[in-house]
């Protein structure tokens, strides 16, 4: 492999994921530029190697601690664009922003997008990422057709429903550990219009959430999301999104006139219990004031933290993390409880995202989203106080038979990886052993 490859004896601290912590030394970055650079080859003479995408996975599993990473973001290119059928193919590192702004003004969009556009299209596959319309159309991985797969033997075989459907099953939220996806054909939604509907709603309580996440409201809504105050504890105090994709207003991309900037890692007690209440109460009030109808550009209502650049500085050099958990949604009260805990610690920072899933299910072996509640709250990480806390969450999360999001994580223990994927010992057939994360090692090789 050619094109600016890093073999640096010194150890390549660069590559970081979007938490900050914890941080990896890689001995070799590879930067294929084509896809004929990677190959069974690459994969074996390169153990253990990891793929990366635009590195927004908050935990470790984009890492690869004392390995090799192969950045993928050099294979940029739409392969194909089938305007008629709305069928695009694109090479691994083309991001869901670059898909957007070839397919918006044809009249597609992305079926399913997480909160940010910077997310590559294989790494969205490999976590089968969703977004606000799990509830109607479940995971990335429910639209993806087929992809190529390379795996260290030095087959590149073809995956999808009905090729090689079992390695398809188990890349589709394979956290990259399958084999390397060089392409990948994704099925995309038709709009009318660039613009959503949006209401906005405020909601003080949980049974307020939960009318709002009602499969009936649902049914009426593409898009539901709630972001909660973390510190209202019991209370759940929030503001509730919904929208639809609207009929008028045109087609057009919305590139950023100015993108704010956060140039270097903020000082750690920028962010304390008292400035995170006053930003949330804020947040709370403004977003009561405005509650109602509008119609927005698809840009604030899906991205609005695409804005600001390198927004992940603002947690210092300490970094951050995310704790992510779904319960079935027969354990409301497990869920609240996890609320509770997050208000009595008073660690959490902003707002957090919750949100139903539905039951559409997720193709993937390993895929996170399942039927029920998540919750997604970012934490500044402060080493033993951080970990007690995401702990005892885990506990509560155990025993309401809920799971985590590997996505998100640094730091979960192994019987946690254990009890959230029951088909762990099944998808161990499919992992590539010329490849392995920090994540892999750290929650699955020690889990037999
Ligand atoms: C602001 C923000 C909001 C987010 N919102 C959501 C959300 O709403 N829903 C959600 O599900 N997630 C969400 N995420 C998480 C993010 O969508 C996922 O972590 C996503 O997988 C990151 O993609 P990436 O391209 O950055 O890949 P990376 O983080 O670099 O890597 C992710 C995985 O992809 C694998 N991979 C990368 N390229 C390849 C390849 N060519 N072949 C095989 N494997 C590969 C890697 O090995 C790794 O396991 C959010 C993240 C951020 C920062």
């Amino acid at each position: 492999m050619n094109s600016g490859n890093h073999e640096d004896p010194a150890q390549d601290t660069s590559y970081r994921s979007w938490g900050n912590y914890p941080r990896a030394s890689h001995k070799k970055i590879l930067r294929p530029s084509w896809m004929d650079e990677i190959t069974g080859a690459t994969l074996r003479e390169n153990a253990p190697l990891l793929a990366y995408g635009l590195g927004r996975s908050y935990g470790d599993s984009c890492l690869n601690d004392g390995g090799t990473l192969l950045d993928c973001r050099g294979l940029d290119r739409i392969l194909e664009f089938d305007v008629e059928q709305g069928r695009i193919v694109c090479e691994a590192g083309v991001s869901l922003g670059e898909i957007l702004l070839v397919a918006v003004p044809r009249g597609w969009f992305l079926p399913v997008t997480p909160g940010t556009k910077i997310v590559t299209l294989a790494g969205a596959i490999a976590n089968d990422v969703h977004g606000k319309n799990h509830h109607v159309e479940g995971t990335i991985g429910c639209h993806v057709e087929r992809f190529e797969l390379v795996r260290s033997t030095g087959e590149a075989v073809i995956c999808s429903r009905t090729e090689n459907a079992e390695l398809f099953a188990a890349t589709i939220g394979g956290m990259g550990l399958t084999g390397i996806i060089p392409w990948a054909e994704l099925r995309l939604k038709k709009i009318e219009s660039s613009l959503i509907e949006m209401d906005t709603v405020a909601f003080n309580t949980f049974e307020d959430f939960t009318r709002l996440s009602s499969d009936e409201e649902g049914a009426r809504y593409e898009y539901t999301v709630g972001w909660v105050d973390c510190l209202s504890g019991r209370k759940t105090r929030g503001i509730f999104m919904r929208g639809n994709h609207a009929t008028t207003g045109g087609l057009h991309t919305h590139p950023e006139k100015i993108k704010l900037n956060v140039p270097f890692n903020l000082p750690g007690f920028t962010l304390n219990p008292l400035t995170i209440r006053a930003f949330n109460t804020l947040y709370y009030a403004m977003g009561k004031a405005k509650g109602g109808h509008s119609q927005v550009p698809y840009d604030p209502f899906f991205y609005p933290l695409d804005k600001v650049n390198n927004w992940n500085r603002i947690y210092g050099e300490g970094g951050f993390t995310q704790y992510q958990c779904v319960v079935p949604e027969t354990e409301v009260a497990a869920f609240q409880e996890i609320l509770e805990r997050i208000a009595h610690g008073g660690q959490g920072s902003f707002l957090g995202v919750i949100k139903k899933f539905g039951n559409v299910p997720s193709p993937g072996m390993m895929s996170f989203p399942r039927p029920g509640l998540t919750l997604a709250l970012d934490f500044p990480f402060r080493g033993e106080k951080t970990l007690r806390l995401f702990s005892e969450l885990d506990e509560v999360v155990a025993a309401a038979k809920g799971a985590l999001y590997p996505a998100k994580d640094p730091r979960m223990s192994p019987r946690m990886f254990r009890l959230s994927y029951p088909r762990l010992e099944e998808f161990r057939k499919y992992v590539d052993p010329a490849l392995s994360s920090s994540f892999w090692r750290r929650v699955a090789e020690v889990a037999r």
